[in-house]
């Protein structure tokens, strides 16, 4: 019997969901090959990047190891970086060599957008990474350490001013995580807490727009009682070495935290697949490229309308898209009709520091610890599905005993991740 191989490109949320239903689907079949090539050695709970980076956890927390998430030896799981995919000869390029392929599982992820405003992919800090959360943590605490040691009041307010960019979750739950955190950093260090500014800036006129108008307000509340000054309307028109220059003339001179956009993988551009204005990839309503019909995307790398609206780029997405493409690919070895992807969304969640969140559940709507101890529950669930207990146990044992433990500035400095680390 002629064996078929499935490849599936990427160990994200989208990845392990496809990966695990082909598990699943074809466990008894020798002849489906399976495999995972995902370019890091884990799989990254992204959405829990700003409890790293904003200090609350440690960075262990948010790596998963690839080897801990299969039952069977069916997914060969492969660690590269693929730089190039040929979709007519079906082989994909990394440094090391080529893999081929019958059926592709685009499942890439996404990468922050810049709307091409001078400076910001250079000079300012990203969060879309496990590398990126410890640079943007390493460097907030360096930033309280060096101001301590400075007297000098203009380069203290420097070292002490934080932009966080974009009031969309990722930019909400950061700057909650510093508001929390700056307290700690001002008692280490003796630093009085009037001397830290914290911005959180919006270019629409409220921040959270994927929220009922009152849960945003109560974030937003929440934020000003951290400490946080959101200031919605306020977009960034360039970044130098000098400042953050705002559209409201005013200029901030500190640390920039990037959150405000999201575009699909770049590596994606030059290849010879249809993808949209930003690096998504066209498909139909199974998911599957509109140009290669061998190959499916799931996730973030999805360009698709659903009843007319984008499908979200959010964890939903993932999971349910990885598992939709399984299935469909699965149906065509089989020989049998492909199912269109049917979305259903439960909710959406918002922390605002460690005890403090929103959440809306269809029409439930929750504020405080009950919400932080759903969001709580949800990541639970999601571990429990992908690895099983022991990953429970990992998760309760960082978030409720294990917390951050202060990083020695001696690794930090000498950590190749710091390179480009950059303050105005
Ligand atoms: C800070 C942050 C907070 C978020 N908070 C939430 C939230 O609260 N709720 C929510 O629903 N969503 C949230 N999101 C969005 C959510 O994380 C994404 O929608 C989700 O990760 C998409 O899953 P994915 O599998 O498509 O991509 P990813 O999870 O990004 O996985 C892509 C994988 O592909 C790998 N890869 C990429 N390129 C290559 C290559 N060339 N070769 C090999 N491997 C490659 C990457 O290493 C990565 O492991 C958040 C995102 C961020 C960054």
């Amino acid at each position: 019997m002629a064996t078929k191989k499935v490849v599936v490109l990427g160990g994200g949320y989208a990845g392990i969901s496809a990966a695990k239903t082909l598990e699943k689907k074809f466990k008894n079949r020798p002849d489906i090959e399976i495999q995972m090539i995902e370019r890091n050695t884990y799989h990254t709970l992204l959405t829990e990047l700003h409890e790293v980076a904003g200090g609350r956890v440690s960075p262990a927390s948010v790596r998963i190891g690839l080897n801990r998430l299969f039952k069977t030896d069916k997914v060969q799981i492969i660690q590269d970086k693929i730089d190039n995919i040929d979709f007519n000869d079906q082989l994909l390029y990394s440094a090391n060599g080529s893999y081929p392929y019958d059926y592709l599982v685009i499942a890439t992820g996404s990468r922050p957008f810049f709307f091409g405003l001078q400076g910001i992919e250079t000079l300012g800090f990203k969060l879309w990474s496990y590398k990126e959360a410890v640079v943007v943590r390493d460097h907030i605490y360096d930033c309280f350490h060096n101001a301590s040691t400075v007297t000098n009041r203009e380069k203290r307010k420097k070292m002490l001013s934080f932009v966080v960019a974009g009031g969309g979750f990722t930019g909400v739950e950061m700057a909650g995580e510093l508001g929390e955190w700056k307290n700690k950093l001002c008692k280490q260090f003796s630093i009085d807490r009037e001397e830290v500014s914290i911005y959180l800036l919006e270019a629409l006129p409220n921040i959270l727009n994927i929220f009922d108008p009152d849960l945003a307000n109560k974030c937003k509340k929440r934020l000003e009682k951290l400490g946080v000054q959101v200031l919605t309307q306020c977009g960034i028109e360039r970044v130098d070495k000098d400042g953050i220059y705002l559209n409201t003339k005013k200029k901030i001179e500190g640390t920039l935290i990037w959150t405000a956009g999201i575009q699909g993988n770049p590596y994606l551009e030059n290849m010879d697949i249809k993808y949209d204005r930003r690096f998504r990839v066209e498909v139909n309503e199974f998911m599957q490229s509109v140009q290669h019909e061998n190959v499916f995307c799931a996730g973030d790398t999805i360009s698709y309308l659903y009843n007319e609206k984008p499908l979200p780029q959010i964890v939903e997405t993932a999971v349910q898209s990885g598992e939709s493409v399984a299935e469909n690919i699965g149906r065509l070895l089989g020989e049998k009709k492909m199912k269109p992807f049917v979305p259903n969304y439960h909710g959406v969640m918002v922390s605002v520091g460690s005890v403090y969140a929103v959440a809306k559940l269809k029409s439930i709507k929750l504020t405080g610890l009950m919400a932080t101890g759903l969001k709580h529950m949800v990541n639970v669930h999601y571990l429990f599905g992908i690895g099983g207990l022991p990953l429970i146990f990992d998760y309760l044992n960082h978030e409720f005993t294990d917390r951050f433990v202060t990083p020695r500035l001696d690794v930090i400095h000498n950590d190749p991740l710091h390179k480009n680390v950059t303050q105005f």
